[in-house]
């Protein structure tokens, strides 16, 4: 039997009907509009087209967006200083550094420059850091979209074996610490998981994910989980995005898994349009916080 399809696009599309409907409330009430301020270096491809649904995004939903577009040979110092402006700047509440940077530009010390309280990425180490200890400041926009998505389709996560393939400080660390914890902002069915974290130096990878009730895919390889590391019946989360010359593919190989699993997030219109509905989310919350 074909596994249930985990509709990502539809729930985000809710939730951003939902963060609508209290940023028109907040700005009523406050007078002024959330704004995220974005900062792109260099004109990676990928990158541009990520910047720029996230500006439509933030369009939807009544937030205010800026774009900062800096050269690819700009100088960390340059960069370091217009963060410093944007931090101080009190009509920006959410600042985001459009990542990979250059590599002549050290990635960790402009994340730990943005100011914890206009952090919606949570990156700076201050918020994972509050993550880790479960009372979150800002919830990381990629695993959060992944807990919403279980939560809204109903699958509980507390006492369930998750195995999180993938150990990055974007997806694969903090998604992790997220289901680990006693509770979560959806409440304890929403946490609570017994958690496995794999990665490229895991020994016999295939035995584990095969013990998992949520296996998670956070590789960055091409249809990577095959339908024999799958336990049958079991809830198949693929936040992979891989450009083939068959187009864009998740890390899991979709179609066999289709006949294992038991849920299953397609590639694209799962994981992805989650990422951007949370960081408007974060956007709103920082505002509320600056407020
Ligand atoms: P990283 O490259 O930072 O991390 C990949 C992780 O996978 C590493 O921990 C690595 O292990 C592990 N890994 C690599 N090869 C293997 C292997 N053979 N066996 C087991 N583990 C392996 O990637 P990200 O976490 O940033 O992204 C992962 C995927 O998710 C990418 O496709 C990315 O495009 C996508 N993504 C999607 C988002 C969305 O909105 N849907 C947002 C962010 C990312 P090790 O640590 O040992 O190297």
């Amino acid at each position: 039997m074909a596994a249930r399809l985990l509709d990502g696009k539809g729930i985000a599309k809710q939730i951003q009907g939902e963060i609508k409907a209290e940023v028109s409330e907040f700005v009523e009430k406050s007078g002024m509009t959330p704004c995220l301020a974005a900062v792109l270096v260099g004109d990676d491809p990928a990158s541009q087209v990520y910047v720029r649904n996230k500006e439509r995004a933030c369009e939807r939903v009544g937030v205010t967006s800026q774009l900062h577009r800096l050269s690819a040979d700009t100088t960390e110092a340059d960069l370091l200083a217009l963060i410093e402006q944007l931090n101080g700047d009190s009509s920006v509440h959410g600042v985001l550094v459009q990542l990979p940077l250059p590599s002549h530009i050290a990635e960790t010390k402009i994340l730990d420059a943005v100011h914890p309280l206009k952090d919606v990425d949570s990156f700076h180490p201050e918020n994972v850091g509050l993550v880790v200890q479960g009372r979150p400041r800002f919830l990381p926009c990629t695993p959060h979209g992944v807990v919403q998505i279980l939560h809204r389709c109903g699958i509980e996560i507390s006492g369930k074996h998750a195995v999180v393939v993938g150990r990055s400080e974007i997806v694969g660390k903090p998604l992790a610490n997220m289901l680990v914890q006693r509770s979560s902002n959806l409440g304890p069915a929403a946490a609570n998981a017994t958690v496995t974290v794999c990665h490229s130096r895991t020994a016999n990878l295939p035995v584990i994910t095969r013990q998992a009730d949520i296996l998670i895919a956070a590789i960055g390889q091409a249809k990577f989980i095959t339908a024999d590391m799958i336990k049958p019946g079991a809830t198949v989360i693929d936040v992979g995005i891989n450009r083939t010359d068959d187009g864009l593919v998740g890390d899991v190989d979709f179609e066999a898994a289709l006949e294992v699993a038991g849920a299953i997030t397609p590639v694209p219109g799962g994981v992805g349009p989650l990422t951007i509905a949370m960081l408007l989310w974060n956007t709103l919350a920082a505002a509320r916080m600056q407020s």
